[in-house]
């Protein structure tokens, strides 16, 4: 590649991880990341301003899903920074019936339980079930192996809580991979859940990249999850400039022309780590057909309420609970901060929650107002906190709607065949946790 410039758009974790594998296969790139905002890492937000360790975003991993995270932590030397948990010792909860109910973690009071008989019941029964074939929403696959309850009482919270979305439109081959790929090779859920829990036994215990961390746990990093987005820009042999927004692309000749709010930049390659809707409006006027596509991908967002108490306030224990969508509950669902990793307290009974609520427009003041009443009806909470943050995540989350990771991979496809020195990375691609995203990054970044 020699002495080649490439230019990235956006310093989330998309562009950081792709600027970081391109540099580490080719050494001699000139690599200059613009960067719209004054702050690296894009949604990973971790904020200490008010004296609390407040995350905006992400703010946990697991261990046996995140093994391009974990390469990342090994490359950067950040294996000190890590805290973990067993995630088994994390009881979640689910808010429905007007009642938070804790959901069991071992077969025998999952078997035993009220809130999971209904899918104890579809489970005697969804061996026996037809397959099919291709893509669904994941509501039409959890009724039609499992039933409407089932849907309504599991699937439904699970799309609300990870994706923001309706699981009424969002696909299942792309948001609950696993699911699908046991019907259609096993011929049943049930089957291909009971072939991977034998299998389990005899896959290894610990992270091949971090040595020492169980895969059964539940982790992040002591000063939090900006820690991989500063060891990444830290590390990083490249220019970074913030307060940089792309306005406008052109090409002339075989060189990128990019204007930005710092002035105009010349590339021979470059590579889109922005949402859906911006790279869109940036590759319009030349290729207005694929630009058109990625017009076309909805996200949904959040408001994200943090709020911290000095004084030990939470009256259960575990990582948090989810509420579902038919019960019209303002709040999504809320993480128990300080119950998950106590290393993160500045005090051992300071109480630390995130309050998920919906994004629709509402005022600040409103959206808090809406966190505390939940706080209040869900978990018995009427003290005023010492801390609180707001922060609006407007469009955070693309939508997999049925199909979706076939339709963007004829659009990479197209793109590679009409501008070939153009990538494109970022969360509506192949997946939108942190840990799908800088595996794309990594994979575009080696095709060079
Ligand atoms: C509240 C919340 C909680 C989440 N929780 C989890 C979780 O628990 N686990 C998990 O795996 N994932 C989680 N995610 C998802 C994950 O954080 C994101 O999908 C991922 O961080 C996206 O990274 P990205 O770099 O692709 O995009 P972004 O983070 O959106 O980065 C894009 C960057 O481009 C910049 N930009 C935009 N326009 C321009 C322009 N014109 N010029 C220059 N720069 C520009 C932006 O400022 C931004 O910094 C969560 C997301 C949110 C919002």
């Amino acid at each position: 590649m020699g002495q080649q410039r490439i230019l990235v758009l956006g310093a989330g974790i998309s562009g950081l991880s792709y600027a970081w594998y391109l540099k580490k296969h080719h050494a001699s790139a000139q690599i200059t990341l613009l960067e719209k905002t004054e702050r690296l890492g894009g949604w990973i937000d971790t904020d200490h301003n008010q004296g609390f360790h407040f995350e905006k975003g992400p703010r946990a991993f697991k261990a046996a899903k995140s093994s391009s995270i974990l390469e990342l932590v090994k490359e950067l030397h950040l294996e000190n920074e890590m805290v973990w948990t067993e995630e088994k010792k994390l009881d979640r909860y689910l808010w429905f019936q007007e009642k938070l109910h804790c959901l069991p973690q071992g077969l025998f009071s999952f078997l035993c339980s009220t809130v999971t008989r209904p899918f104890v019941k579809a489970l005697l029964t969804e061996w026996s079930k037809p397959k099919f074939h291709g893509d669904e929403t994941v509501w039409e696959f959890a009724c039609r192996r499992f039933s409407k309850e089932v849907a309504s009482r599991f699937f439904d919270p699970l799309v609300v809580g990870i994706f923001g979305g309706d699981a009424r439109q969002i696909s299942i081959v792309s948001c609950f991979p696993k699911l699908k790929e046991w019907e259609e090779k096993e011929g049943s859920v049930t089957r291909g859940m009971l072939r991977a829990l034998k299998s389990k036994r005899n896959q290894p215990k610990f992270s091949e990249h971090v040595p020492h961390l169980p895969l059964s746990a539940f982790y992040s990093f002591r000063s939090g999850m900006q820690t991989l987005v500063d060891g990444l820009a830290k590390q990083l042999n490249a220019e970074i400039v913030t307060r940089a927004e792309a306005l406008q692309i052109e090409r002339q000749g075989a060189e990128w022309i990019v204007h930005s709010t710092q002035g105009i930049r010349v590339a021979d390659h470059l590579c889109f780590a922005l949402p859906a809707a911006e790279t869109a409006r940036l590759l319009k006027p030349l290729v207005p057909d694929l630009a058109q596509e990625l017009e076309q991908i909805v996200s949904l967002g959040f408001a994200i309420i943090n709020v911290g108490y000095n004084d030990s306030v939470l009256p259960l224990q575990g990582f948090g609970y989810l509420t579902q969508s038919g019960a019209n509950e303002e709040v999504l669902g809320s993480v128990f901060d300080s119950s998950v990793f106590p290393e993160q307290r500045k005090t051992a009974q300071e109480t630390r929650l995130t309050i998920k609520l919906k994004d629709c427009g509402q005022k600040e003041e409103e959206a808090i107002q809406s966190a505390l009443n939940g706080a209040r009806r869900h978990l018995n909470i009427t003290a005023q906190p010492d801390a609180i943050a707001f922060k609006r995540a407007s469009h955070a989350i693309p939508q997999y709607g049925v199909c979706h990771l076939e339709k963007m991979a004829r659009v990479q496809e197209a793109l590679t065949e009409r501008l070939p020195t153009c990538s494109l990375v970022g969360n509506y691609l192949s997946g939108v946790a942190v840990d799908q995203c800088i595996a794309h990054s990594k994979r575009v970044a080696e095709l060079h």
